[in-house]
């Protein structure tokens, strides 16, 4: 494995293969550290700096090959500089991964020498939360560097994500109810909610709020009692709900959410949702279209908690992010006009968006 990329001099030099996986074109820069004393393996990469830092969360996870890490720190570095570029945001795209269970792995000792590895991007790869990580692990991270987002609110940082993604993800619905049937409003349409964890409990409040009739489903019987005990919602098995007829499915547990299988029996017209990664390979998007089934692209209903964590830099400015989460109304709006112009589906028009705006701004144009 090689060492970590520290020459600031060539930020765009391009790496053409790693481990023996080829590099997507475009990414910037790529870095590994292995350290003994802690046991730390880390990989950060950096898709894009043109918009701005490259903001992206630490996943911690036990990848059963260092390749398989590779693989998906290069997709997922991507895909956010997808998400900040067409979110109308000036920050670049890059995501790190941390090799180990975090439950086993993750000790201090371990977290400062990974503090010290963000350091030497000297600002250009910005660290978050991400799956296996913990806003309490920010915080511990912001002792040892400065390049760390997410951090609670004591902090200085924009806290809890969870509530303005859902508020992201119903203005995304209000967009698609507007474009589908005319009117930018949820009253009286069924939302079925699958994972009503963090999100998905908090947009099925905001759906009711604007008099949705809810159905939801979870593994997790505290989610449903919780959920239960605050809102008049029905109840379905997980491995039901997409069954459910509704107008709109919203997966908000995992990624990998829509496969060819349960696609073909899903009984909604739109799926817009939190997950990220709804899509379990590429043609699955094809089979919803083949249905007539509109899919909202997750990257852009989900974006309130990167747009949230954008306005952290300087002090925080909750109103300012708010109001910047709500545009995601406007964005899916013209998701929706350039799709009917086109012929695209909406996933499409999405990325040659951001693929503009990125060689918009592109020194090598
Ligand atoms: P969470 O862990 O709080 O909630 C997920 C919920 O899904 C839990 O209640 C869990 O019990 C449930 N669940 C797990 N497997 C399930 C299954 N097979 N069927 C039904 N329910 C299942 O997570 P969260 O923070 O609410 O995030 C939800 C999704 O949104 C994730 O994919 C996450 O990556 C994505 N996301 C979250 C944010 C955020 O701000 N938290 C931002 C962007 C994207």
């Amino acid at each position: 494995m090689g060492m970590a990329e520290t020459d600031t001099d060539s930020p765009s030099r391009h790496v053409p293969e790693v481990m023996g996986q080829p590099l997507e074109p475009g990414h910037e820069e790529v870095g590994a550290i292995w350290k003994r004393r802690s046991g730390l393996r880390a990989i950060v990469a950096i898709h894009s700096t043109v918009l701005g830092p490259a903001l992206g969360g630490t996943r911690f996870r036990a990848y059963a090959t260092m390749d398989e890490a590779f693989r998906d720190v290069l997709r997922l570095s991507k895909a956010m500089s997808y998400k900040a570029a067409v979110a109308g945001l000036d920050l670049g795209g890059g995501k790190a991964v941390i090799v180990g269970d975090p439950a086993v792995s993750k000790t201090e000792e371990l977290l400062i020498d990974y503090a010290h590895f963000i350091d030497t991007f000297q600002g250009r790869y910005l660290t978050a939360e991400d799956v296996g990580t913990t806003q309490a692990d920010m915080d511990f991270l912001g002792e040892h560097t400065r390049f760390v987002t997410g951090r609670s609110a004591a902090l200085g940082g924009s806290g809890d994500p969870s509530p303005i993604t859902a508020y992201g993800v119903v203005r995304a619905m209000e967009a698609t109810a507007e474009a589908l049937w005319g009117v930018a409003s949820l009253e009286g349409r069924h939302v079925a909610v699958n994972g009503v964890g963090k999100v998905g409990h908090c947009l099925a409040g905001l759906c009711a709020e604007r008099g949705a009739r809810l159905t939801v489903a979870d593994v997790s019987e505290d989610a449903l009692a919780q959920i239960r005990s605050e809102m008049d919602v029905e109840v379905a098995a997980p491995d039901a709900l997409h069954r459910v007829p509704c107008d709109i499915y919203s997966p908000c547990a995992l990624g990998g959410a829509l496969n060819e299988t349960n696609v073909a029996e899903l009984a909604c017209q739109a799926v817009c949702g939190s997950a990220n990664n709804q899509l379990e390979t590429p043609e699955v998007e094809a089979a919803l279209r083949a249905r007539g089934i509109t899919y909202v692209p997750d990257y852009v209903a989900n974006a309130g908690g990167i747009i949230n964590i954008a306005y952290e830099f300087g002090a925080h400015d909750p109103e300012a992010a708010r109001a910047h989460v709500g545009r995601i109304y406007d964005t899916v709006a013209r998701l929706f006009e350039e799709a009917a112009r086109s012929g695209e589906p909406l996933s499409v028009v999405a990325d040659q968006m951001a693929e503009a705006r990125i060689a918009a701004a592109s020194p090598e144009r």
